[in-house]
């Protein structure tokens, strides 16, 4: 049996497409366009060409972005107002900081300091919170790709054993809540999990969310299961995810590559959460 490859980058453009078409109605009929600004502290190489492909994909699809670069050496202080300015922006709907920031920035403080209404990420505490709840504003991006994806490949979730490897703050627990609220039964494993062979061999839909490349393999996974693969590592100058692709695509019945699986979709979430803000802040006006 050889998968079903999952085409992100196809459904990714699809999202493109209806929000570029969404915002083109909007702005007919308001004259309103959605603002984003993105905030990049420092010059980390691999943060500055991740904003510049969200940058990039605002631009196509009619979203006005605004990229804010302040120093690396930036007083956290300074940052606040920064983000502070841009809570009290009319022309901005969403605010993205991209982590992760110098050492000397406390991460925690400076997420909490974007206005919940404009936390396209989906990371404050009240966010996070919502999406526990099961009422969700904003759901972080990744975590949200991964279930647009299961959806538009009608994956059913309902009553499924769902696995998820790794427990971070931004894809393996929101993930799982998305897949509990979706009346899936959820297992989370991580790096303390004494037989993760065991727990991910029970999954219907295994999504590996770990940072370690090739670690889940064939054997690890049940005939017929439905793989998403969200890790991104190079190895060798190759990009790889946490799954290996040769052997786990003769056993799983459908599988995210990498490149062009999961993290296409993260970009088109943004893209649609952005928006969704300018709606909001529209029905609130
Ligand atoms: P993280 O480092 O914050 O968390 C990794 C998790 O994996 C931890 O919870 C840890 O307990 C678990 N883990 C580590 N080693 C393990 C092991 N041997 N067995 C079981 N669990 C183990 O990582 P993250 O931010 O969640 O990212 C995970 C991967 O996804 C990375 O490769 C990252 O680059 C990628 N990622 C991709 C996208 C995308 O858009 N496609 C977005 C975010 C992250």
């Amino acid at each position: 049996m050889s998968a079903r490859i999952i085409d992100g980058k196809k459904i990714a453009a699809g999202i493109r497409e209806e929000v570029r078409e969404q915002i083109l109605r909007l702005h007919e009929e308001t004259g309103r366009v959605p603002g984003l600004a993105a905030v990049l502290v420092g010059e980390d190489p691999a943060s500055a060409t991740y904003v510049r492909t969200k940058t990039r994909a605002c631009q196509e699809v009619g979203i006005a972005s605004r990229g804010i670069t302040p120093p690396g050496d930036i007083a956290q202080s300074e940052l606040l107002q920064i983000i502070h300015e841009l809570n009290l922006d009319p022309a901005i709907h969403g605010i993205l900081v991209q982590l992760p920031l110098p050492k000397h920035l406390h991460e925690r403080v400076v997420l909490e300091a974007v206005d919940t209404r404009k936390d396209v990420d989906g990371f404050t505490f009240a966010n996070v919170g919502r999406l526990v709840e099961g009422q969700p504003l904003f759901v972080p991006c990744t975590p949200a790709g991964i279930l647009e994806l299961l959806d538009r490949e009608g994956v059913a979730i309902k009553g499924k054993h769902a696995v998820v490897v790794g427990r971070s703050e931004i894809v393996g627990k929101p993930v799982a809540f998305l897949l509990l609220h979706r009346h899936a039964t959820v297992t989370i494993c991580h790096s303390r999990t004494s037989d993760l062979t065991a727990e991910t061999r029970r999954a219907d839909i295994l999504v590996a969310a770990v940072g370690r490349p090739r670690l889940i393999t064939g054997d690890m996974i049940k005939p017929g299961a439905v793989v998403v693969d969200v890790g991104i590592n190079r190895v060798d100058g190759k990009l790889v995810g946490d799954v290996d692709f040769e052997s786990a695509v003769q056993v799983a019945s459908a599988i995210t590559p990498v490149p062009g699986g999961v993290g296409p979709m993260t970009v088109a979430m943004l893209l649609r959460n952005t928006l969704r803000a300018l709606e909001q802040s529209i029905r609130d006006s």
